[in-house]
C-alpha cells in the first residue's frame, strides 16, 4: 500500500496507523492540514473491504475536513479517522479507549468526533483517554448534544442566501421547495421553511414522518423515485449522497440546490453540468457546516473553562448565508462552477505562505 504516492494523497501532514492487540483495534488517523489550527474531524468505523479502501476514505474525508474548517472561518485544521471493522460485531468500551490513546498521541494536533457507527458514548469512552474529544452530551453550561437542528438552521440560512441571489427574493413565501429525506436535519428544515411560507413537496422512505409532515406543514407527498421531476424552486437533498449525477440532473426542474446531505455531488464534473442547465448549486461542505461550528464552540468552551453560548454558535451559523453568496459573486465573476469557487476560496485561506511559493516555484 502507498502513501504518498495515493490518488487520494494530497500533501497530508500526518498519517498514523494504529493498532491495539488487546482489544483488536485497527484504526487510521490522517491530519491533511494545520495552518489554521488543529485539526478537527469525526471518526468513522466501517466494515471496509481492504486496508486501501480505509486509507482511501481517511485522505478523501480529512482533506474534506481542512476546506470545510477553513470556509467556515474557524481556527481549525482538517482531519479524520477510520476504526476497520464492523461495528457490531467488535465496538466494545475498551476499543474506543483504545483509540483514545490513539488519539492522544497524535498530541493535541487530531480533534475526534463522532461520524458513522460512533456516537456519544463512544465519544465518552475515548474522553476517558484523551480532552481532544467533541461531540459529548450537552451539560450544563458546555454544550453541545444533537447537532441536527443547528445542522438545519444553517442550511436554511443558506438557502435563503441562495434564494435571494438567483431568484432575487428576500421572503419565502409560496416559494416551492422540494425536500428529500426528512430525518433530523430535513424535518427541522421543513419546519423552518414551513414557517418562512414556502410550500413544501417531500419524499422518505419512512410513511410515518411523511403523514407527520403532511399534518404538521401541508406538505405534498411524492414517490422516492418522483421527487427530481417536480416543478419546484429549490431542490433539497437531504438524505444521500451523489444525488445530483448524469440520471438526476436532466430531471431536475428547479433553479436552486441547497440541501444538507454529504458528498451531494456523484462526481466532481456535475457541478459543471448544473452551471450548464443554469441551477445553483450550494456547495455541500459550506451550507451544513453547522455541526462543525458548534463542535468548535464545545470545544473552545471546555478547553477555557468558560461557557458553551449557543448566542454565539447561532451568530457565526448566519454566516453561512455570507459565505454562499461570497461563494455565488465569485463563480459568477469568474465563469466557474460555485464548487470551484468554494474550493478556491477555502484554499486561499488554508493554505501558507510557503505552500504558495512553493508552487509557484
Ligand atoms: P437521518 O438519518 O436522520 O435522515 C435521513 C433521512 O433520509 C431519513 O428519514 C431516511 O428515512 C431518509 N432516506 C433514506 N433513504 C432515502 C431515499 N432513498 N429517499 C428519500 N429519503 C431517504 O440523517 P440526518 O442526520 O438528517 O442527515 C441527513 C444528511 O445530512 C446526511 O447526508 C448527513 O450526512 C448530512 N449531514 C448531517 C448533519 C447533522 O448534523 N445531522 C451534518 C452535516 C451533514
Amino acid at each position: 500500500m502507498f502513501v504518498f504516492d495515493h490518488v487520494e494523497y494530497d500533501h497530508h501532514e500526518r498519517i498514523g496507523f494504529f493498532n491495539d492487540r488487546k482489544t483488536g483495534l485497527k484504526a487510521i488517523i490522517a491530519i491533511h492540514n494545520l495552518n489554521r489550527g488543529p485539526a478537527l474531524g469525526g471518526c468513522r468505523m466501517w466494515n471496509y473491504e481492504s486496508e486501501e479502501d480505509a486509507l482511501t476514505d481517511v485522505l478523501r474525508l480529512s482533506r474534506g475536513m481542512t476546506y470545510k474548517a477553513a470556509i467556515t472561518g474557524l481556527p481549525l485544521g482538517g482531519g479524520k479517522s477510520v476504526i476497520i471493522g464492523d461495528a457490531k460485531a467488535i465496538k466494545t468500551p475498551e476499543l474506543m479507549q483504545a483509540m483514545g490513546r490513539a488519539v492522544s498521541q497524535m498530541g493535541g494536533d487530531y480533534i475526534i468526533a463522532e461520524d458513522v457507527n460512533t456516537n456519544v458514548n463512544d465519544m465518552q469512552n475515548i474522553a476517558k483517554e484523551t480532552n481532544c474529544v467533541v461531540g459529548l452530551p450537552a451539560q450544563e453550561g458546555h454544550g453541545a448534544g444533537d447537532p441536527s437542528p443547528l445542522t438545519a438552521y444553517g442550511v436554511f440560512t443558506g438557502l435563503k442566501a441562495a434564494v435571494k441571489y438567483r431568484l432575487k427574493r428576500d421572503d419565502l413565501k409560496g416559494l416551492k421547495v422540494a425536500v428529500q429525506g426528512l430525518g433530523h436535519v430535513g424535518y427541522t428544515l421543513c419546519r423552518h421553511l414551513h414557517e418562512a411560507g414556502a410550500k413544501l413537496i417531500v419524499t422518505d422512505i419512512n410513511a410515518e414522518v411523511l403523514e407527520k409532515a403532511k399534518q404538521e406543514f401541508d406538505a405534498t407527498v411524492v414517490g422516492l423515485n418522483d421527487i427530481y421531476d417536480v416543478d419546484a424552486d429549490v431542490y433539497a437533498p437531504c438524505a444521500l449522497g451523489a444525488t445530483l449525477n448524469t440520471d438526476t440532473i436532466p430531471r431536475l426542474n428547479v433553479k436552486v440546490v441547497a440541501g444538507a446531505a454529504n458528498n451531494q455531488l456523484a462526481a466532481a464534473k456535475d457541478a459543471r453540468v448544473l452551471k450548464d442547465v443554469n441551477i445553483l448549486y450550494s456547495p455541500d461542505y459550506v451550507i451544513n457546516a453547522a455541526g462543525l461550528i458548534n463542535v468548535h464552540y464545545e470545544y473552545q468552551a471546555r478547553r477555557n473553562g468558560g461557557g458553551y453560548d449557543l448566542d454565539t454558535v447561532y451568530s457565526h451559523i448566519e454566516k453561512i448565508g455570507e459565505t454562499i453568496t461570497d461563494i455565488f459573486e465569485k463563480a459568477e465573476r469568474q465563469n466557474i462552477t460555485t464548487a470551484d469557487a468554494a474550493d478556491k476560496i477555502a484554499e486561499q485561506s488554508f493554505r501558507s505562505k510557503d505552500d504558495v511559493d512553493h508552487e509557484a516555484a
